[in-house]
């Protein structure tokens, strides 16, 4: 299996709550590796850009309006088959749904303030990292 990287944030909830240990712990144990991480407030113009394909749902404005509430962490993470690997360790979109065990299960709070973000596919890992950092800014 190749060694590939994902996207991943501790979600305001998380923070706000002094997670940001705990989760990447979580991360961690799962055989992720932080390659790159730094605490950002997000504007809420990166927010409406980062879930621009959300845009026409019904929770899009409440979703930037919660990324937005509160510091977040972004994450570069590194691992055999890491997209898999982190969405694996994130559990379910919904906590009462997510498995024992996972992030969502263990920390989140509701379907929206659900602790962590983790990119779905290799392809958006790639334009999520580059959202948010700069090649020199990720040390493997
Ligand atoms: N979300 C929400 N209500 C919903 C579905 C999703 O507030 O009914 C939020 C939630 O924070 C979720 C994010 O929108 O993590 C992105 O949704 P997606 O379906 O991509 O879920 P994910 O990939 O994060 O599991």
């Amino acid at each position: 299996m190749a060694v590939t990287r994902t996207f991943s944030i501790i979600k305001p909830d998380a923070t706000k709550r002094n997670l940001t240990g705990a989760v990447t712990k979580m991360l961690e144990e799962a055989g992720l590796r932080v390659v790159a991480s730094k605490r950002i407030q997000m504007t809420k113009d990166q927010a409406e850009g980062f879930y621009a394909v959300h845009k026409e749902r019904p929770f899009f404005n409440d979703l930037v309006s919660f990324m937005i509430s509160g510091p977040v962490v972004v994450q570069v993470l590194e691992g055999e088959d890491a997209v898999k690997r982190n969405r694996d360790v994130m559990g379910a979109t919904n906590p009462a749904d997510a498995a024992d065990g996972t992030i969502r299960k263990t920390y989140a709070e509701s379907i929206e303030a659900n602790s962590v973000h983790g990119s779905d596919s290799e392809e958006n890992a790639a334009i999520e990292i580059a959202y948010f950092f700069k090649p020199e800014e990720i040390v493997g």
